[in-house]
């Protein structure tokens, strides 16, 4: 995607083409590790386009509707990430849980430890409340669509990987040295959901849409006929 009218409005500058591998000029000058291993199943490419020359048919859509084809993709496509951390956080619940009742130490079960049970319980209320935004956004997307459902879109992308990685970190704990070795998904499963703080877009920038869709509300209209 890139810039191909400056001149246009601001939502019709860009345009989206598709490139084929084997096209001259077309290099991938190295695979990029997330967290030092390979994200599956190579990693991400870093690419570089040196005079690269396609078919004008090339073009997704059609000339300036790159903005367009992103927006459209993003609202679904941040529901199904949320959806999906959201299964991974209740995996991690169910791991500690699991772990807190089989193991003993001090003569009691961890569960039984300290302030281990507050933590499963909120647990639990975090990742019911998740459910139920993700619910919410979902059901604006369809009843409203993508452009009204922005700013729910926007607080389920910060809300739920924070839960989920608060809850991971939890089970991790549990699980002592275990937690942190590959035996077990959880650290996978940390490094996966921290990039999703900052991929499709960081928690900031999702944060000052939504403060700035709620000032709207309370913003004096601007009067043009004064
Ligand atoms: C594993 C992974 C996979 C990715 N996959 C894709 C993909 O499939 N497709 C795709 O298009 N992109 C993808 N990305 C790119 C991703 O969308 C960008 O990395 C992300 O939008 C942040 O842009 P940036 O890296 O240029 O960081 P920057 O824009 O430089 O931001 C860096 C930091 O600056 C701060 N910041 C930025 N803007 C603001 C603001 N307005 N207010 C306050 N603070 C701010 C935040 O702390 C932010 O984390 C991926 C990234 C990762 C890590």
């Amino acid at each position: 995607m890139g810039v191909t009218n400056p001149a246009a409005s601001k939502y019709q500058r860009h345009s989206m083409v598709l490139v084929p591998l084997a096209t001259a000029g077309v290099k991938i000058e190295r695979m990029v590790p997330v967290f030092g291993s390979y994200d599956a199943p190579f990693g991400h490419g870093e690419v570089s386009f040196t005079n690269v020359r396609l078919p004008v048919d090339h073009i997704v859509a059609g000339p300036g509707r790159g903005f367009e084809i992103a927006q459209g993709r993003l609202g679904p496509g941040r529901i199904h990430h949320c959806m999906r951390t959201l299964g991974a956080a209740e995996l991690a619940l169910e791991l500690l849980c699991r772990r807190s009742l089989k193991r003993v130490a001090f003569g009691k079960p961890l569960a039984d430890l300290g302030a281990n049970a507050d933590v499963i319980a909120n647990a639990r209320i975090k990742l019911e409340q998740a459910r139920l935004h993700i619910l919410k956004a979902a059901w604006m997307l369809d009843e409203v669509g993508t452009k009204a459902a922005r700013s729910e879109i926007s607080q389920i992308k910060i809300a739920v990987p924070n839960i989920a990685l608060e809850i991971i970190d939890q089970a991790i704990q549990i699980h002592g040295g275990a937690g942190v070795s590959d035996d077990l998904p959880l650290a996978a499963l940390f490094t996966a959901i921290r990039t999703l703080r900052i991929a499709d877009g960081p928690d900031e920038v999702h944060r000052a849409l939504i403060a700035k869709l709620e000032l709207r509300k309370y913003r004096p209209r601007c009067d043009h006929t004064a």
